[in-house]
């Protein structure tokens, strides 16, 4: 490391990234009613706790997740929409992401470990800041928390970072009830069956595994060894995590708490640290769009204990890969890192190599994860934006096959997608195809697998994947 940057890793505070380049910036005509709104920011509480976040909790589970021993399961929209915060919307998503976790359990023979993009994943970064509209040149939509859809409503309004706060706040809140009042709970299979899914083998296969499993916790049960009877509520809950991406840094900012935690010691002396958190959300990442090594947003995210993400793109070089390792985990804490490539169906074979070989000599042990879908965004008739089924179950395969090539071990995947029945990714178990996607073509930004296409694909890597 650098000594610049050394001087600089005893500099950080939760503001030091202002001094750095910020790209993807968003700006506020009225300034003074930008600081009002962050200033109340400041004031609201975290909605997630340090211990969570650390201890026992997430940070521990992506060490093992990194160690080979579990597998991560990231998923949820692009763009999430304010609007999603309701009953339905976040039912769906909490059932789709659990459902696929099941099947991958049983089918990989893994723990899963599950971090929504939801409860705060408002904000985008742009390919380009305008767009035409009408003959006048627009503001690109930016997600909720910075402007509206509606082409009328694109000036940034300050008072939508509030909106993003009580949004992720009741978002949160409703998960948590849902799982805290059994919704996870595996005894009740109901909970558990496929509403609309289209395609017969999918239903019965999925069915396969929810008879077996009844089955084996009938018997369980009977032989006293069901967690209900212990006291021990594996099998009744599940612990899932919210994610965003930390795209506006004042906001990020304004969440960033430092919050007591208890770290458990070998002599039984349990010591109490305070240390700086971003409580808004479990985990957070950098897009592919943001990760300069000495911008903005690396900075901030060199100074949070959450466990974090870097996207990793074509364009990634592997010792700049290093060097951003280097500076948000220089004491190489196990599976604090996460990284996420998204190179595109075809393009693993050339760039993944390179990447581990460089992380494997640098001693960084983060979390490998492949996200299939940003890399293979495409045009569909009529230029709005798909993806093909095929594309992503190809990356995919390329890069458990890769890992393995290289003495390395896919740790986990990243999904756009959602729990309704949309029609935006073509392909799948049922077959969409162009000229289905305007059935019911509804995201705000990228195309995402629908509830139908999520369990496939699950279905698929429980079959492949090998621990
Ligand atoms: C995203 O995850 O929605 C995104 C914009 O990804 P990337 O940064 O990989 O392009
Ligand atoms: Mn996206």
């Amino acid at each position: 490391m650098s000594s610049s940057s050394q001087t600089s890793r005893n500099e950080w505070t939760p503001e030091s990234w202002k001094t750095k380049p910020i790209v993807q910036d968003v700006t506020y005509e009225d300034q003074e009613h930008a600081k009002r709104v962050l200033s109340k920011l400041d004031r609201l509480p975290p909605l997630v706790s340090a211990k969570e976040v650390l201890i026992d909790n997430l940070r521990q589970q992506l060490k093992e997740v990194a160690l080979g021993n579990s597998f991560l399961l990231q998923g949820g929209d692009c763009a999430e929409l304010f609007d999603y915060c309701s009953q339905d919307p976040i039912e769906a998503k909490l059932k789709v992401l659990l459902q696929m976790s099941l099947v991958l359990t049983w089918g990989a023979r893994t723990s899963v470990v599950r971090i929504a993009r939801m409860a705060g994943q408002y904000a985008k970064p742009r390919s380009k800041p305008t767009e035409m509209y009408e003959g006048k040149e627009i503001l690109s939509f930016r997600g909720d928390n910075v402007n509206g859809f509606d082409p009328k409503d694109r000036d940034a309004d300050p008072e939508r970072l509030l909106g993003a706060y009580f949004h992720s706040a009741a978002t949160l809140n409703y998960v948590r009830s849902l799982l805290d009042s059994g919704f996870a709970d595996l005894h009740d299979p109901s909970n558990w069956n496929l509403n609309h899914v289209r395609s017969e083998s999918v239903r019965s296969e999925y069915q396969q595994i929810v008879t077996q499993l009844t089955d084996a916790l009938d018997f369980m049960g009977t032989i006293g060894a069901d967690s209900r009877q212990q006291n021990n509520n594996a099998l009744n809950s599940v612990d899932f995590f919210v994610s965003h991406e930390a795209l506006l840094l004042d906001f990020e900012a304004s969440l960033t708490r430092l919050l007591p935690c208890t770290i458990p010691s070998a002599d039984n002396k349990a010591k109490k640290e305070k240390k700086w958190y971003n409580a808004g959300a479990h985990f957070l990442w950098i897009g592919d769009r943001t990760r300069q090594p000495d911008g903005a947003h690396v900075e901030y995210m060199r100074g949070i204990e959450n466990p974090i993400g870097i996207k990793v793109g074509p364009t990634t070089k592997p010792d700049e890969l290093v060097e951003l390792l280097n500076t948000v985990n220089p004491d190489k804490h196990i599976g604090k890192v996460t990284l996420i490539t998204r190179f595109g169906a075809g393009q693993v074979e050339k760039h993944l190599p390179q990447h581990i070989k460089a992380v494997k000599k640098s001693g960084h042990i983060p979390v490998w994860v492949c996200d299939p879908m940003h890399g293979n965004t495409k045009n569909a008739t009529g230029g709005i934006k798909t993806r093909h089924f095929i594309d992503i179950i190809q990356e995919l395969s390329e890069a458990f096959r890769v890992h393995k090539d290289n003495n390395s071990k896919l740790n986990g995947v990243h999904f756009e997608l959602t729990g309704d029945s949309v029609t935006e990714c073509i392909g799948g178990s049922m077959d969409l195809k162009d000229a289905d996607l305007s059935t019911n073509y509804q995201t705000y930004c990228d195309p995402r697998l629908n509830y139908e296409q999520a369990l496939d694909v699950a279905f698929l890597i429980g079959k492949y994947y090998q621990k």
